[in-house]
């Protein structure tokens, strides 16, 4: 069994849906399909969602319309027979009115679950008739019925397993799953999802519960580049990742993978591949538990990084210091991404700055603080065992002009970081992949 996810984009036009159904009726292995919303439609839900709990139900209601709209277009271009289009138009003015109903009370955060549910019901209902068109058994399964989530909201990996492994034990010959991406059940029954881009998190656990051979994960996206292409000309893509350093990238491209997604496949040993609906002979980017050795995959940057220093020769010898810090980013719900501490202070980065005001004041009980904004942190990922030698001395090198505000090594084995100033970012991606992706070193 393979578990292919298919992105807003991927799913994003008529046209674009049918070459998806063209690609997953190829060959004939077992496949279960999870989709997202066409793309936008989330993101129009939620507009609604936010008009509806603001009392505003004519303007609601003329949202509801446009979107509606848009639909029965779709459904005009993308089925050839009277019949299919009947059928899909039926459905979709079904979940329209429903709606258009919550427009007629007080709108509860409950609800807003419900609405932003429409998008992924859609997608897959249309996705399962165009592939009963073309002729096809699918069976659709109902992400309702089989994904949920724990009273701490984690989902609930025993129950999603042994409901779906019944699910496909009951249509035990069939080749052709389809199931929405995003939504699930809460511990309570009632209708949730699995928070933004939540599609490859569906897509991995169900993979994960199955015991799939493979996760892939399908978007628009031209694939993993060890390198931002827009800063440095020659890019090359980057065909296998260990899970850890993907865990490392998904932090500044969690458009490509989302970063939940990572862990149930990791831990039950399933391959992730990435793979482009624009190019979908392209063998793509390969995540699984296999390292490559003494070699460096990728750079990434990731901008609006705000840097903090607190100074205080109260640390000298002193324990509690780090954790009296950390509690007052804890107590304001801010995660701490870098960070570097010496004897007499301590630096680290935050790229959520809504509550930095006063974080910054109760820092200063503590200490001298220090606030540096408009930072950017760029990351070398790879083979950067601690035992090996020669890449931390190359990635040094490159950084010989760039002035560099922190640098943090030994967290993982997969990487370095340099927080360094914006402006200085395009060179600096320069001077690494120069340094390290053209450097060879001996072991
Ligand atoms: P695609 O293949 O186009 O990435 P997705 O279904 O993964 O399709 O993404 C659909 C939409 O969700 C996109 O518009 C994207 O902007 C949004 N999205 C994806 N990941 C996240 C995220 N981590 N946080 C917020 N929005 C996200
Ligand atoms: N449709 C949802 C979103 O836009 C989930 C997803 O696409 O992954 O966030
Ligand atoms: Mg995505």
């Amino acid at each position: 069994m393979k578990v292919l996810k298919f992105g807003g984009t991927s799913v994003g036009t008529p046209q674009r849906m049918c070459d998806v159904a063209r690609l997953v009726t190829a060959g004939s292995e077992r496949k279960i399909i999870v989709l997202s919303a066409m793309s936008g439609t989330t993101n129009v839900l939620i507009e609604i969602s936010s008009l509806l709990y603001n009392g505003d139900s004519k303007g609601a209601l003329s949202a509801i319309a446009a979107l509606h709209g848009k639909y029965k277009g779709h459904v005009d271009s993308l089925y050839r027979s009277e019949e299919s289009k009947e059928k899909v138009n039926a459905y979709i003015s079904e979940q329209f009115d429903y709606l258009r109903s919550f427009t007629k009370d007080v709108f509860t955060p409950h609800e807003e679950k419900v609405v932003v549910s429409f998008g992924e019901l859609l997608s897959t209902f249309m996705f399962v008739t165009l592939l009963e068109e073309m002729g096809h058994t699918p069976v659709m399964l109902r992400a309702l019925d089989f994904m949920r989530t724990d009273t701490h909201g984690e989902p609930d990996v025993d129950y999603i397993s042994s409901k779906l492994i019944h699910l496909l034990d009951a249509h035990g010959d069939s080749p052709l799953f389809v199931t929405q991406g995003f939504i699930c059940r809460n511990a309570y029954g009632e209708v949730d999802n699995l928070k933004r881009g939540g599609s490859d998190y569906t897509a991995s656990l169900i993979g994960a519960a199955c015991g799939a051979e493979e996760i892939q994960i399908w978007t628009d996206i031209d694939g993993m580049h060890d390198n931002d292409p827009r800063v440095v000309d020659e890019t090359a893509p980057v065909r296998n990742l260990h899970f850890d350093e993907a865990a490392e990238l998904a932090y500044f491209g969690a458009k490509i993978l989302h970063p939940t997604c990572i862990l149930p496949a990791k831990h039950a040993n399933i391959p992730v591949r990435l793979l482009n609906t624009m190019q979908p002979e392209a063998e793509g980017t390969l995540i699984s538990n296999r390292t490559e050795r003494h070699k460096i995959k990728a750079v990434a940057a990731k901008d609006n990084i705000t840097a903090i220093r607190i100074k205080s020769s109260r640390m000298l010898l002193a324990h509690g210091f780090l954790r009296k810090v950390f509690e007052i980013f804890e107590s304001y719900r801010t995660p701490i991404d870098m960070i570097c501490t010496s004897e007499v202070g301590v630096s680290l980065t935050v790229d959520d700055t809504s509550s930095l005001d006063e974080i910054v004041a109760d820092l200063q009980r503590y200490g001298a603080v220090t606030v540096n904004r408009d930072m950017c942190i760029v990351c070398v990922v790879g083979d950067l065992d601690w035992r090996n030698v020669g890449f931390e001395a190359a990635a040094m090198d490159a950084m010989r002009d760039i002035p560099t505000r922190m640098i943090s090594f030994g967290g993982s084995d997969c990487n370095i970081s340099f927080l360094i100033r914006e402006e200085d970012k395009a060179r600096t991606l320069r001077a690494l992949s120069a340094n390290l992706f053209n450097h060879t070193v001996k072991f």
